[in-house]
């Protein structure tokens, strides 16, 4: 364990492990196998690469992420560690001298995709040569039930039998225990030691807010909370994705579509591009992420609800890796409610498929709706408790105020009711409000009880209203594609006037504050000009050599050196993040940038 602190020191530049990664290592130079669980940005990857460097010979990696491989052998051959890859992109000449270098005994690290592996060629390549373990990354995709179901996984046990003393780490960030058990038995882990760490990212700020102009919304969150930095946008549709790219590279932004519509060379490049350059924002379908480690994606936005919590805190998760302080901003409406419920209970799939489908859809507007603090409701839906509010949350910062909304509430129910059960929000609203047009003349609706009895509320509250009924269960929608709306059983008491219905008032916008979450901003505005310096640098560094600029420093690193301002090699290896290879190779290049600016500051 010895060895390992002093690597994480000389080599990584950090000071101290986080999470269970010491205990993790511990097992794993004893020789056992490990199972570890922990989430998006907690530092799995060195949980395998300290013990390869100390154990000696080449840790195995498998990943399904054939393009990011590349990314990764960089950011290790950045620190000085001998890393290389095999998969389907690398011409015969470079596997094959790969391979070489893999018997010579002159790799520390190996990527390797699970097809690859599995090759008879490959095992007997290993059979060969000296493996200091196997790590199994994106361990999940093992199971079936998930979204990243892989079948190569499941014959991953192989590795087991045939090398049956060389360690092996599974690791993943999903958290529920069905997936667990699922690695367990398919990667024959019995005997792994398992360890489960927090899944709270502190880090990130929750904000999900409702009605109407989702993207003007954006607009101002990102104006006023991100303006120059790198983020994600999830939107559910193609061409959605496209409409939004569009709009914001129509503002001035640098803003790339993603989704699996478009070429594959295209959706590389833009990639690409999210990773190499600063400041990009991608517009994607969920098709955009997994497995992307770009530490410094200050934002992750939702311009729709998604389907599930797991997704939300999975596409949430890529925020703030780099443990800086990051947002998840979500708005939805009513049609979002309408549209996901009908995808996920319409459509093709067997009834236990769709029931579980629709329970997770619940308990994802149940968070949307929630009046209490949304981390300790995340935390809680993975198991976990969380003992007091976060106070990072926009329910904690601003916590949203309710109103009795019983009468309210009868008055739309009855009005669906007394309509006859045919008809959506649009019409039910007008109904209320007294519009007397021909529609609802034809129907008779301006002789029904209800019409007009809604004149003190406009219609977007109505809309609120008839949202917060969906949300809430007391409504559901017609599978007729028209949003059709329905009362469900839970309204009778409310309209027997035997329970009462408590609504949230929609939030005003919030107030322009000061930016809590932008890069840089604990940063004195005084060391900022060479904060910028500095990342100008590393841009022009990145460039040269053509990896993403965060594999030389990142910006926590950057950040640091800006308020330290280390006159000498000595001092700038104190810096969180510089290890003695990175001293050695970009030392004196950003030392002079420190002492530029402080020419300037004289
Ligand atoms: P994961 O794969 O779990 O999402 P990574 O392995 O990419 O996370 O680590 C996330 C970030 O945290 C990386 O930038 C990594 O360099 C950094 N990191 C990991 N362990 C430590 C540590 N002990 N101290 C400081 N930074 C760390
Ligand atoms: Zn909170």
């Amino acid at each position: 364990m010895q060895r390992a602190q002093h690597i994480l020191e000389s080599v990584f530049g950090y000071d101290a492990f986080r999470h269970s990664q010491a205990d993790v290592i511990a097992a794993l130079l004893d020789g056992g196998d490990v199972l570890t669980l922990m989430p998006t940005g907690g530092g799995k990857s060195l949980c395998y690469q300290i013990p390869a460097l100390v154990r000696g010979g080449c840790g195995v990696v498998v990943s399904p992420l054939i393009a990011l491989m590349q990314d990764q052998v960089d950011a290790l051959r950045q620190l000085g560690i001998r890393a290389a890859y095999l998969n389907s992109t690398l011409d015969a000449a470079t596997a094959r001298s790969t391979e070489q270098a893999l018997l010579a005994g002159e790799l520390d690290m190996l990527y390797v995709a699970p097809e690859r592996l599995l090759t008879d060629r490959m095992l007997d390549l290993l059979d060969r040569s000296t493996v200091s373990l196997f790590a199994i990354d994106e361990a999940h995709c093992v199971s079936q039930w998930g979204h990243d179901f892989r079948p190569e996984y499941q014959r991953l046990s192989v590795l087991h039998e045939r090398f049956p003393t060389v360690p092996r780490i599974a690791l993943t960030a999903t958290a529920d225990a069905r997936t667990r058990e699922e690695i367990i038995q398919q990667l024959q882990l019995q005997q792994a030691a398992v360890f489960v760490n927090s899944f709270d990212r502190p880090n990130i700020h929750y904000a999900i807010s409702e009605g109407a102009n989702p993207r003007e919304q954006l607009w101002r969150f990102l104006e006023r909370e991100h303006a120059e930095d790198a983020g994600i946008i999830y939107c559910l549709s193609r061409k959605k994705v496209e409409a939004t790219a569009e709009w914001l590279t129509a503002k001035g932004r640098t803003a790339l579509p993603y989704h699996a519509g478009l070429p594959a060379d295209q959706r590389q490049a833009h990639q690409q591009r999210f990773l190499r350059e600063e400041g990009v924002i991608v517009v994607a379908t969920i098709a955009f992420g997994m497995g992307i480690d770009k530490p410094d994606v200050r934002f992750v936005a939702h311009l729709n609800l998604p389907k599930s919590i797991e997704a939300y805190y999975q596409e949430t998760g890529r925020a703030g890796r780099d443990g800086q302080p990051a947002n998840a901003w979500m708005a939805y409406g009513l049609q979002d409610i309408i549209t996901l419920r009908q995808m996920v209970l319409g459509g093709e799939g067997a009834e236990q498929y769709k029931r579980i489908a629709s329970n997770k859809l619940e308990a994802m507007l149940g968070l949307c709706e929630l009046i209490a603090c949304r981390r300790q409701a995340l935390l809680a839906y993975f198991g976990e408790t969380l003992d007091e509010p976060c106070g990072n949350c926009d329910n904690c910062r601003t916590p949203p105020q309710t109103w009795d909304g019983t009468e309210t509430a009868q008055k739309a129910l009855s009005c669906v009711y007394r309509s006859g059960q045919r008809f959506g929000v649009a019409y039910l609203v007008d109904v209320l409000l007294g519009k007397s047009d021909e529609r609802i003349q034809r129907n008779g609706h301006d002789r029904i009880s209800t019409f007009g009895i809604g004149e003190g509320l406009s219609g977007p509250e109505w809309r609120g209203v008839f949202r917060q009924l969906l949300a809430q269960g007391y409504l559901q929608t017609d599978l007729d594609g028209y949003g059709t709306l329905r009362l469900t059983e839970k309204c009778r008491p409310v309209l027997r006037g035997e329970t009462t219905v408590q609504l949230r008032r929609q939030r005003k916008p919030e107030k322009v504050k000061k930016p809590r979450a932008a890069a840089a901003v604990d940063l004195d505005p005084l060391d900022r000009p060479l904060y910028e310096a500095l990342r100008e640098r590393r841009t022009a560094l990145a460039q040269e050599q053509g990896v993403p600029p965060y594999v030389i420093f990142h910006d926590s690193t950057l950040r640091e050196m800006a308020a330290l301002r280390p006159q000498n090699l000595r001092e700038l290896h104190t810096v969180s993040g510089v290890g003695e290879q990175k001293l050695e190779r970009y030392g004196e290049i950003f030392l002079a940038v420190i002492q530029e600016s402080n020419f300037a500051m004289e």
